[in-house]
């Protein structure tokens, strides 16, 4: 199995995050039972309806040991403005373009080569890819494989995890997480000289000024700081909608989204009320779609001492993103750590470098030898 080539079937998919993405998961079926992988599926409907799968690819023995899990996700962001199809994978001056590239079918692509490279006699413990759906919109995929896989509950979940997420391969001991609400004001849409509507935004606007207020306690208050993460503070980054709605048009329906970026210790509840008594204090309609907490294992944990000792680095990284690991690292010790860079994902044009799929095999190879060989 080649990752490289792999990778260039994988962008071929049109996999955005609201897409059905059945038929990539087919061919990763096959393609991780032809190199001796057991396979199992887990499917749910999203909100809107389209079916999801879930991939997890086992191979090893049936030992007490619960052995490692090399974790990744199918999905991607959308792909606007674009210089060429973004669905067709080009290699151009050592960098392979296409949406997925480094978020991360690359990666995905060099967890399925690595699984390739080792003989099922020889595991002593059994290793495990797991590919998701739904990463890029809140992680829905990773919370269905934990909450229904027959295989992690007949076998429990594996000890350790690897979620290859693009670190340009430097050991992520811990994220931020994610929060996100919406609240919705509705209004009654006329000209506005009639005197016969009624404004959404006018009720929106006693909301956001205390959305304001948290934002600037969130910015200066040092006691919701936490240094070990650049920035130090959360984002309480507060968006805006009224569906464009013209100047001689009373809006009949403004939203309000805010995102929010827990850190390990914060009380993400007492934020979330804040947002949602506010809302409730001036009749708007509140949503909370997504609730992912942050992610930290301790630096002295046993996958992270592998890490560096693999890297060759000194100490463990944090990074400001969310990742799968909000769900996986409930259930295993993990670390996040894989090839491509943060700056290529999700942008216009999005590549990784060639380099980056040797080395990346080669990392992920070395966890397999510590966890599930010797
Ligand atoms: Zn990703």
């Amino acid at each position: 199995m080649n990752a490289i080539e792999l990778t260039k079937k994988l962008i071929g998919y049109n996999t955005v995050s609201p897409n059905s993405n059945v038929e990539v998961m087919d061919f990763l079926t096959e393609t991780l039972e032809s190199i001796g992988c057991e396979v199992e599926r887990v499917e749910y409907n999203d909100p809107a309806g389209a079916l999801k799968v879930n991939l997890i690819g086992r191979k090893g023995p049936n030992s007490s040991q619960r052995g490692l899990g090399l974790l990744g996700h199918i999905d991607t962001v959308p792909a606007i403005g674009w210089s060429d199809d973004p669905y067709e994978a080009r290699i151009v001056d050592g960098k392979m373009y296409g949406r997925g590239s480094c978020d991360m079918k690359g990666s995905v692509a060099c967890m399925i080569e690595t699984a390739s490279r080792f003989n099922t006699a020889d595991l002593h413990a059994p290793l495990y890819v797991v590919i998701t759906a739904d990463e890029e919109v809140g992680y829905f995929g990773a919370t269905a494989v934990a909450e229904k896989s027959k295989t992690f509950n007949e076998h429990g979940f594996p000890q350790y995890g690897v979620v290859g997420e693009p670190t340009e391969l430097k050991a992520v001991y811990a994220h931020k997480g994610a929060v996100r609400f919406s609240v919705t004001a509705y209004g009654r849409a006329a000209h506005s000289s009639t005197g016969e509507g009624d404004n959404a935004n006018l009720k929106l606007i006693p909301f956001l000024s205390e959305m304001r207020d948290i934002y600037e306690e969130l910015m200066s208050d040092p006691q919701y700081y936490n240094a070990e993460f650049t920035p130090p503070y959360t984002d309480w980054n507060i968006t805006l909608s009224d569906g464009e709605c013209t100047a001689n048009i009373t809006s009949p329906r403004s939203v309000c989204n805010i995102n929010y970026r827990p850190m390990p210790g914060d009380d993400i509840q007492y934020w979330i009320d804040r947002g949602r008594n506010a809302a409730e204090k001036y009749g708007l309609e509140f949503d909370l779609f997504i609730n992912a907490g942050p992610v930290r294992t301790p630096p002295d944990a046993e996958i992270i001492k592998a890490a560096l000792e693999i890297t060759g680095d000194t100490k463990p990284h944090t990074v400001a993103y969310g990742t799968d690991a909000a769900e996986f690292a409930k259930h295993m010790e993990t670390v996040i750590i894989g090839p491509g860079s943060i700056s290529q994902a999700h942008t216009v044009d999005e590549w990784m470098a060639i380099d980056q799929f040797e080395k990346g095999t080669d990392i992920f190879c070395q966890f397999v030898d510590r966890f599930c060989i010797s």
